[in-house]
């Protein structure tokens, strides 16, 4: 057993999607490439205004704790955290102190089957931006995102490695999409991780000197800065030296961590009650509602997949990973399913849901990869995908042709059936027709006959392959081999 154990606890923020600010009613817009224009003098500072609770970031941050099972606050407080920084017009955050929305809580991370304890889920207003342009020697501010509502989760020091900090982090951006309280993009920093770590001597219980890591704006970024850190505090604690408590940023471009300042503490911020905000009395008829009416999140979707499906693991990851991909998938096999025999067997209709899956996670993911496209764009409807499936798996369509088939589907939005008319991509079953196909392909190639003839296995597929590219596909293999056979005795 190692020495030391990894002692890791996560601050994560998000930006929340609701159509306003936290505090005024200027438009919530991420996507807003104008500087300055989403600005009023609420989120701008000025002095004489008076900021206003937006009850739909509240909402969506009750929503996030009932999913993580959290408490719920019958009375809710907005303090002052004061510090000075260029995007911070009033010289203070508006954030949540010692009474948050939610308290308590706790998220599974999928693959590790842990249960992360969650601190707390409060509710802030994020900065405005900075962009420095050094060849002018100027740097300009940017309010848009200036009192834009933040959620910030909390979780207990129950992590203990790199690995486990990234899929938490993964979990909670899937939950935050699944409940459509966040699009949680890492890269255009809608969500943003801090981790803090300390080494704790193996087997004893008080933990030791923690660093805060800043700035980790991918999964990989997490996984790779505590992977790091926990080299660093090593190397330091095993050479007798300690660990200095401070805020560190993780420099992806040199994969190391770097001292930014020495840790400040709470009180340095000198937190205070909002002035301006009486405390908020939470209305749980409306908590009641919102416990009601969750989604399907992804852990049940999870193992519901399991249970309902029998898709392997990482299949099913895939799937509940895009929850439109989720459901596309369900309505497709309820479409493939929806013909069949009354008294199919159990295996027969496991064989129909491994071909949808199988045929979504490589064909038609590698369509919407190959466009950039999402779930919603594409033209295929689930009737149509599902029909198709059910060709395939009735043995209509070889499997080249149902590869033409989905790509004309994809193209035209056609159904499958009227493709297969319109190209002629029927399957050849007839023995004649096919023993045509194979006349001609053996005249063609008179020395791949030749060989096969002297003993070359490998002179027979060629020739069948041959047979597959002048049917384009549709020759039945097992005949096609057969007549072959039987023409080059
Ligand atoms: P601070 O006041 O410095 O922000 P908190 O007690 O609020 O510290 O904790 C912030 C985060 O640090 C939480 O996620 C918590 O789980 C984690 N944490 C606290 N103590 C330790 C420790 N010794 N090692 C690692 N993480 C810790
Ligand atoms: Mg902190
Ligand atoms: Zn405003």
């Amino acid at each position: 057993m190692a020495k030391y154990q990894p002692v890791i606890g996560l601050e994560i923020h998000a930006e929340l999607k609701t159509k306003t600010k936290m505090f005024c009613a200027c438009k919530n817009d991420p996507d807003e490439r104008h500087p300055n224009v989403n600005i009023c003098p609420i989120c701008s500072g000025q002095p004489g205004t008076l900021p206003v609770i937006n009850e739909e970031a509240v909402h969506k941050v009750i929503r996030v704790g009932l999913a993580v099972k959290s408490k719920i606050s019958e009375i809710t407080k907005w303090d002052r955290k004061n510090y000075f920084y260029p995007d911070l017009p009033k010289g203070y955050q508006i954030s949540q102190y010692d009474e948050p929305i939610c308290l308590g809580g706790i998220l599974n991370i999928p693959g590790f089957e842990k249960n992360i304890k969650i601190t707390r889920v409060h509710l802030e207003e994020d900065t405005g931006r900075l962009a420095h342009f050094g060849h002018i020697g100027h740097s300009l501010v940017d309010f848009n995102r200036a009192g834009v509502p933040l959620m910030e989760l909390v979780t207990e020091p129950d992590l203990n490695s790199g690995d486990e900090a990234s899929a938490f982090a993964q979990e909670l951006q899937l939950l935050l999409r699944y409940l459509g309280v966040s699009d949680a993009d890492m890269e255009k920093g809608q969500m943003r991780v801090e981790a803090n770590l300390s080494l704790k001597v193996a087997g004893e219980k008080e933990f030791g000197v923690k660093v805060e890591i800043k700035n980790l704006n991918s999964f990989k970024a997490v996984r790779d800065a505590v992977n790091y850190e926990i080299k660093r505090q090593t190397a330091l604690l095993e050479s007798g030296k300690k660990v200095v408590q401070e805020t560190r940023g993780w420099n992806e471009t040199n994969g190391e961590t770097v001292s930014q300042r020495i840790k400040e503490e709470s009180h340095d911020y000198r937190y205070f009650p909002e002035p301006d905000l009486p405390p908020l009395k939470i209305n749980f008829a409306v908590v009641e509602e919102f416990e009601k009416g969750l989604p399907e999140l992804p852990a049940d979707k999870r193992k519901r997949f399991k249970s309902e499906y029998k898709l392997t693991a990482n299949q099913i990851d895939i799937l509940i990973g895009d929850e439109k991909l989720a459901g596309f998938f369900e309505n497709v096999v309820s479409e493939s399913l929806s013909n069949i025999e009354p008294d199919m067997v159990e295996k027969e209709k496991q064989a129909i849901v491994n071909l949808a899956a199988n045929y979504m996670l490589s064909d038609f993911l590698g369509l919407l990869n190959e466009a950039s496209a999402e779930v919603d764009d594409t033209r295929i409807g689930a009737e149509n995908f599902g029909e198709w499936i059910e060709l395939i798996h009735k043995g209509a369509i070889t499997s080249r042709a149902a590869k033409d088939i989905l790509k004309e589907m994809w193209a035209s939005g056609k159904d499958p059936s009227q493709i297969i008319e319109e190209k002629n991509l029927d399957q050849i079953e007839d023995a004649g027709a096919i023993e045509k196909i194979a006349s001609k392909v053996i005249a063609d190639n008179p020395k791949a006959a030749e060989d096969y003839k002297k003993g070359k296995e490998t002179s027979l597929q060629f020739l069948v392959g041959a047979v597959m590219r002048e049917s384009r596909g549709t020759a039945r293999v097992e005949i096609t081999v057969d007549i072959l056979k039987k023409l080059l005795k």
